[in-house]
């Protein structure tokens, strides 16, 4: 067991060692890959961003301002806080930096750390990694369908299993209101049966009731009236034509009328893509479903954030929840290139000579081991002998000053030696064989 060391990790977060940098980079490829195809240009923005434009962005009664902010102080009396999400950031990132006068769409992806302070459990971090699509200035319906089908397109290429794409509408500023009044009645009249939770969204967002995972307010919610019967008819045409866009691409969903996400911006379509751990008996029914990716419409928020009027469509999905279902669904990673020489050196002037021969292997991109660090033939052998090495160079003070080199085959034990102006093409004369 590793020992227990006097420092730790922050708890909720992790250490990403090199033997999972794989996935992520598997990851990073595949998403950088898709956004190219479509046209995205990759952004990124400060770690810390004024607190305030979380609160003003993402909103007050959410979970994530609420409770699950990093905030710091900063010597000079700003307000800072890491950020929970990416979506206020690159808003204010659009308007700052004057894309609004670009031909839109503008069209961004992201790949880093967000930080929110959630109580951890399995999936669910502290600091975790998101990657996401965000697209600026166009209204179409068609976008939305697009964003999904980026999201979808991204996790099929990673050869994951078992998705399940949920949307939903949760209307604009015409007819949401009025809804939101109709379930505030509904949801008062039955208030004593709600959980405590519930019965504070009632009074902040009662939107977020009908998210709520609570046994005692499950059948309640059941009877609630649905926002699709009450959109407004822009809503309801946006809303019918995401849904013919998404027949026609032939992504596979379900109509989820409870899906209203935790965030206050957005507006209309709404969807999660979640992966099913069917397989997993060992689960109860509700931690089979993972969820990966969350986003949808947010007409208003450039407005609100101090830009022009501006629509905008986009969604994140969470690294780590990628990677520990790309482990789990056993997804195979391409193997690392091992190394298929060694350079094993003696004596003090070949151990000086052998860090240049190094260099010359790595501009003629063949991988070369070595261990300088020892400086015994065996134990160096030995080594290469470890790594399952075709071939050894043995570079001694003889042959450092006769200016050769020793090719050593490690399956029959045969030597060759060589001029060392000339051995990067012999050893690429045996790799060839
Ligand atoms: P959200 O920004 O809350 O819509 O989340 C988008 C996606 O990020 C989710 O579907 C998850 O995959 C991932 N995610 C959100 N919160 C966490 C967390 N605390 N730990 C790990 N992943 C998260």
């Amino acid at each position: 067991m590793a020992k227990k060391s006097k420092f730790q990790c922050p708890i909720g977060m992790h250490d990403i060692l090199p033997e999972e940098q794989a996935y992520y980079q598997k990851i990073y490829d595949v998403v950088s890959n898709i956004a190219d195809f479509y046209g995205f240009g990759k952004i990124d923005t400060p770690i810390v961003e004024q607190e305030e434009l979380f609160s003003k962005g993402i909103g007050l009664a959410t979970d994530i301002v609420n409770k699950e902010m990093y905030i710091l102080k900063t010597k000079g009396g700003d307000s800072l806080a890491l950020r929970p999400e990416w979506t206020a950031p690159l808003v204010r990132a659009y308007i700052e930096n004057g894309m609004q006068s670009l031909p839109q769409p503008v069209k961004l992806w992201y790949f880093g750390p967000c930080y929110r302070y959630e109580r951890p459990q399995a999936g669910r971090y502290r600091q975790f990694w998101q990657f996401g699509f965000e697209t600026f200035g166009e209204s179409s319906p068609v976008i939305d369908a697009q964003i999904v089908q980026i999201f979808y397109n991204v996790l099929q290429e990673l050869k994951l299993k078992n998705l399940i794409t949920e949307v939903n509408s949760i209307g604009d500023s015409n007819c949401r209101p009025y809804y939101k009044k109709l379930l505030t009645s509904y949801f008062r009249n039955r208030v004593a049966s709600l959980c405590v939770d519930c019965k504070r969204r009632l009074k902040e967002n009662v939107l977020r009731i009908l998210d709520c995972q609570e046994e005692k307010c499950q059948s309640i919610k059941s009877d609630a009236p649905q926002i699709l019967d009450h959109l407004c008819e822009e809503c309801h045409k946006h809303f019918k034509d995401v849904l013919e866009f998404l027949d026609e691409i032939g992504i596979p969903y379900e109509l989820n009328p409870y899906l209203v996400r935790g965030l206050d911006y957005y507006t209309k379509t709404v969807f999660e893509i979640f992966s099913n751990k069917k397989e997993d008996k060992s689960l109860e029914e509700d931690s089979k479903r993972v969820a990966l990716v969350g986003g949808g419409r947010y007409d208003k928020l450039v407005k609100v954030l101090g830009g022009r009027e501006t629509p905008a469509c986009g969604a994140a999905a969470g690294i780590e929840r990628i990677k520990d279902l790309m482990k789990s669904q056993e997804i195979k990673l391409p193997k690392e290139v091992l190394a298929q020489v060694f350079l094993a050196q003696l004596g003090g002037l070949a151990k000086r000579r052998s860090l240049k021969i190094l260099e010359i292997f790595r501009k003629a991109k063949i991988k070369v081991a070595e261990s300088f660090g020892r400086d015994s033939l065996k134990a160096q052998l030995n080594r290469a002998d470890r790594f399952g090495i075709k071939y050894t160079l043995i570079f001694g003070q003889k042959e450092a000053l006769e200016g050769v080199i020793i090719i050593r085959d490690m399956q029959n034990g045969n030597q060759e030696t060589v001029k060392l102006d000339k051995v990067v093409e012999e050893i690429k004369q045996r790799l060839k064989k």
